[in-house]
């Protein structure tokens, strides 16, 4: 069983990314739980054609965690896809990555980890790697992980920044699989993130178009397998899963300094000296 994280910047296409890659790896036959730890709970939302899911700790809080029974907290999505949201306290009350904390532990006592999958996938927020949700890769749950960047400075600060993450949680086990870029149709991007992940020792695993239909997919609440399986953007997820599913490259990367960075960005163009 292979355990995957996906970190990147906020609004990056974490989300978006996670449910149709592994939408694409459902349909080449793989089983699969997909734990979202996101207070927002909108990780699994295209996968559930839109359900509302009730989220770990909204369960918990409801029917407190002595009856809880694994089906309460998992529910089928597409192509079989096993659906976990952790959820979080109230707005503003609280601190978000306890969730993720209480609902992988639970999920473990009641048993999710030790059935036939190939794969569990966490849906992380945001591009700290602090707190709770650095605790996938903390405690060694997720020895593999990806990160969603575009060619935007931002994005590859973000994505930097994981990195420096990874590297102190090594010792767990965390290693980088590689960048996925997400394109915001930026001039020079492949390239530019090609000389990235090559200078993180990493590798640049698909780079995913932007493409409207993934808005239209989403608005009829489908991965955009589901929605136009002979779309272009259907055959790029399905590269992509390919591309992760016979991935041999996890490394600790090796991140840049805020120089190297500047320069790099300095030389692909995307900043002006
Ligand atoms: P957050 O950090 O808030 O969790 P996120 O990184 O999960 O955000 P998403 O919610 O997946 O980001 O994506 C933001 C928006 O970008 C979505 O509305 C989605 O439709 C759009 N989007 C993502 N990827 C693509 C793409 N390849 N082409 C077109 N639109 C995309
Ligand atoms: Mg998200």
């Amino acid at each position: 069983m292979r355990q995957v994280a996906i970190y990147g910047k906020g609004g990056i296409g974490k989300s978006t990314t996670t449910q149709n890659l592994t939408g694409a790896l459902a349909t080449m036959g793989k089983k699969i739980l997909l734990v979202g730890c996101d207070p927002k709970a909108d990780s699994t939302r295209m996968l559930l054609g839109g359900l509302n899911q009730k989220t770990v700790l909204d369960t918990l809080r409801s029917e407190g965690d002595e009856s809880i029974e694994l089906d309460k907290l998992i529910q089928p999505g597409f192509g079989g896809i096993k659906c976990v949201e952790s959820g979080g306290p109230e707005p503003g009350v609280g601190c978000a990555g306890r969730g993720i904390i209480t609902s992988i532990g639970l999920l473990e006592n009641l048993g999710a980890y030790e059935e036939d999958l190939d794969y569990v996938f966490y849906d992380v927020l945001g591009d700290v790697v602090c707190g709770g949700f650095a605790m996938p890769i903390r405690e060694g749950k997720a020895q593999e992980i990806y990160i969603v960047a575009s060619g935007e400075l931002m994005a590859i600060y973000a994505a930097n920044n994981i990195c420096k993450g990874i590297q102190k949680y090594a010792k767990g086990g965390a290693r980088l699989g590689g960048i996925i870029c997400n394109s915001r149709n930026v001039d020079g991007e492949r390239e530019l993130l090609e000389a990235f992940a090559q200078r993180l020792g990493s590798q640049l695993i698909h780079f995913v178009p932007r493409d409207n239909i993934v808005q239209r997919a989403e608005i009829n609440r489908k991965v955009v397998i589901e929605f136009d399986p002979e779309s272009q953007q259907a055959e790029e997820y399905r590269t992509l899963a390919r591309n992760i599913d016979n991935n041999e490259m996890f490394v600790v990367p090796t991140p840049l300094d805020m120089e190297d960075l500047e320069a790099m960005m300095v030389e692909f163009g995307i900043i002006e000296v």
